[in-house]
């Protein structure tokens, strides 16, 4: 089973995920959580590359193509050995973030993205969370753990607002795979449902 949680910066999703994580270990599963960008090595390299330092040394072709050689590495080393394993792969962000953040934020390149991904990934998650949050609660969240070590996009209300819709969007557009959550409630009530979501999948 490949689960992945998506959502703008603050909406939550990593607590989600690492509850997920816990939930299915004391069901008895082997459970691999994991996290984009990185998530193996050599894809950890690759974020630290991204995220840190000047955030106009790349340009948005030059990112998407790192974000996509982060995403085969963590593939070929992390995510397709689980699966193979028969493990729970739950991973923080996957190639949905990149149709957000490359695809629309970053540019107009939705379509580049979705070439690379059909050329080099050719892999969807089971299930995808998506963490739907006020976009305001979101970014004062978000603002307020931000590192100075890694690169944090203030996007500002309206962008913020933006990408909110666009991940909304991509949940219709891939509606058999995503399972809109409610985030803008107490963290408990959240994970239920995240739990209740994914029972519902697995009963499928
Ligand atoms: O999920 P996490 O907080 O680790 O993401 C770190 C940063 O990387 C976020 O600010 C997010 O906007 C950015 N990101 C990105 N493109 C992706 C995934 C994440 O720009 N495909």
């Amino acid at each position: 089973l490949f689960v992945s949680f998506e959502g703008i910066d603050g909406s939550g999703k990593s607590t989600q995920a690492r509850l997920l994580a816990d939930h299915m270990r004391e069901l008895g599963n082997d459970v691999i959580l994991t996290r984009e960008p990185g998530g193996s090595p050599g894809a950890e390299e690759i974020r630290a590359l991204v995220l840190q330092g000047d955030p106009d040394r790349w340009s948005a072709e030059t990112e998407l193509l790192l974000f996509t050689a982060a995403r085969r590495d963590h593939l070929e080393r992390t995510i397709r050995p689980a699966l193979e394993a028969g493990k729970v792969v739950i991973c923080d962000r996957f190639a949905d973030s990149t149709r957000m953040y490359q695809g629309l934020s970053r540019g107009d390149l939705r379509a580049k993205v979705d070439r690379l991904h059909d050329l080099m990934i050719g892999l969807e998650p089971h299930l995808t969370l998506l963490i739907d949050m006020d976009p305001g609660a979101a970014l004062t969240r978000a603002k307020a753990r931000a590192t100075p070590e890694e690169r944090f996009e203030d996007f500002g209300l309206s962008l913020q607002e933006r990408m909110r819709q666009g991940f909304l969007d991509l949940a219709r557009e891939f509606a058999a795979r995503f399972v809109v959550i409610d985030g803008n409630r107490a963290v408990d009530t959240v994970a239920a449902d995240v739990r209740a979501a994914v029972s519902a999948r697995l009963a499928v």
